[in-house]
């Protein structure tokens, strides 16, 4: 088992915990076997930088799609701005630093033999199990709405995919003077600021194409990420394109009426000429078949190592975990999975866990030049993950057009940076 050197903790980066500087690395016992599911945001991380802790390990990622559809910047697709294809990715990168690849579907965890079961008898045998299979949607609390309907004709978009190309045809098809409706869920789900940066991305296409439609956000909530900065640019660009209706207002949407392209909300029953639904959400089904989630619908988990407390050497990650006051984020996937990684090399070695440090930035584009963020750094303290008062932030309300400019060059930088972190 080789030991984790300096120059190779250097290379990781300041977001791992302080793993390498105050032990040194014993031999470990055994090569151990570490399964991964899901190659996004979390899953790739996780297996990559269990491999470059420690190279001895003998890492799996298991992944049912051959190639991965980044979500981040996919609201860029329904502007025109960018196509799905330049948001795809393939695994040939992560085999190139030896670890293992394994196209299939997990139907099953068996957590007392330490079996991952997939399709058709398939079976792989772990140490220690590593889960990131991110979000599914409460289908029920929008009555009359169903995975079937989203993938036809009302998409929620909020896988990138085939839905996000159904959401942009429909764009392109309709009539100057139309009517968006996007329904924003309640809270927690993925990507907090995601569904007011799409509203920004459909008003860019429409301004420029249709500009006597409308975009009406109907929100579950009362208040939203960003929400001073998005309603100042939104206002910008866009005049009184976009409105946003709060939940108390009326926006929470109960139902949706396919005979006449309603959403009923509970004061008010709103006509759209295109419906765009993101529904509630909750942890992927195989968190909820393989007995990860509580009551809440998410993983609990221990929030220093991401080891599940409910089964011992399982570990979630990504959307699909508790997280304290990280959001729901590809960021925050990432820097889960560096903490996760480095947590199961010092166990394996016999280590004291670390004290991690958790980072993460949101940027949204308003336009193709205009930026704006949020920025946190996270530390345990009394083992709930929580942000460090000054450290990190909004981006300023009065910025200078540069600094906005700046931001939206920072969004494709980051974007080109995790995306390599995790295929590269
Ligand atoms: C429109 C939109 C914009 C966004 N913008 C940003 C942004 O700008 N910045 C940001 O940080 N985040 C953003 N996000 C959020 C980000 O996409 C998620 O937080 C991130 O993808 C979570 O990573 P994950 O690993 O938990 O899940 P995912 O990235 O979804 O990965 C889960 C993987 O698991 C696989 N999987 C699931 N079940 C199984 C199974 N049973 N067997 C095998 N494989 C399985 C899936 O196929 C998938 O590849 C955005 C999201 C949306 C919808």
């Amino acid at each position: 088992m080789s030991q984790l050197n300096r120059r190779d903790f250097i290379k990781i980066g300041a977001t791992l915990p302080l793993l390498a500087t105050a032990k040194s690395y014993a031999a470990s016992p055994s090569s151990a076997k570490i399964v991964v599911i899901g190659g996004g945001y979390g899953g790739t991380i996780a297996a990559k930088y269990l491999k470059k802790l420690d190279p001895s390990l003998d890492v799996l990622l298991i992944e049912k799609e051959a190639s991965y559809r980044s979500c981040p910047l996919s609201n860029e697709v329904l502007s025109g701005e960018r196509t799905l294809d330049s948001l795809t990715f393939n695994y040939r990168g992560l085999s190139s630093h030896g670890i293992h690849i394994m196209q299939d579907e997990v139907i099953g965890i068996d957590p007392v033999k330490q079996l991952v079961h997939g399709l058709e008898g398939r079976h792989y045998r772990y140490d220690r199990l590593i889960v990131s299979p991110g979000v599914d949607y409460r289908w029920e609390m929008i009555e009359g709405y169903s995975a079937e309907i989203a993938a036809t004709t009302y998409p929620h978009a909020w896988k990138a995919g085939a839905q996000t190309e159904l959401l942009r045809k429909q764009l392109l098809a309709m009539r100057d003077g139309g009517t968006v409706l996007i329904s924003a869920p309640p809270n927690p789900f993925r990507c907090p600021p995601g569904p007011y940066e799409r509203a920004a991305q459909i008003a860019h296409y429409l301004k420029h194409h249709k500009p006597k439609s409308k975009i009406l956000i109907l929100d579950h909530k009362d208040a939203f990420s960003k929400q001073g900065l998005f309603t100042a640019g939104w206002s910008r660009f866009y005049g009184d394109m976009i409105e946003w209706v709060g939940g108390a207002a009326g926006g929470k949407i109960e139902a949706l009426s396919l005979d006449d392209h309603q959403l009923v909300g509970e004061f008010d029953n709103y006509r759209g000429d295109v419906i765009n639904i993101i529904p509630a959400q909750k942890a992927a089904p195989l968190a909820v078949k393989a007995d990860l989630t509580d009551q809440s619908g998410w993983c609990p988990v221990d929030q220093r190592s991401f080891e599940s407390t409910r089964h011992p050497n399982i570990y979630v990650i990504g959307d699909a975990a508790i997280a304290g006051a990280m959001p729901k984020s590809g960021y925050a996937a990432n820097s889960q999975g560096k903490v996760c990684a480095a947590a199961i090399v010092a166990q394996l070695q016999g280590v004291e866990l670390p004290e991690p440090s958790y980072v993460n930035t949101c940027y949204s584009l308003i336009t193709p030049d205009y930026g704006i963020s949020v920025a946190a750094v996270y530390q345990l303290h009394e083992g709930r993950i929580e942000a460090i008062k000054g450290a990190g932030g909004l981006s300023p309300p009065q910025a200078d057009p540069r600094l906005r400019a700046r931001e939206a060059q920072f969004a494709h930088g980051w974007f080109k940076n995790i995306t390599t972190d995790m295929f590269g």
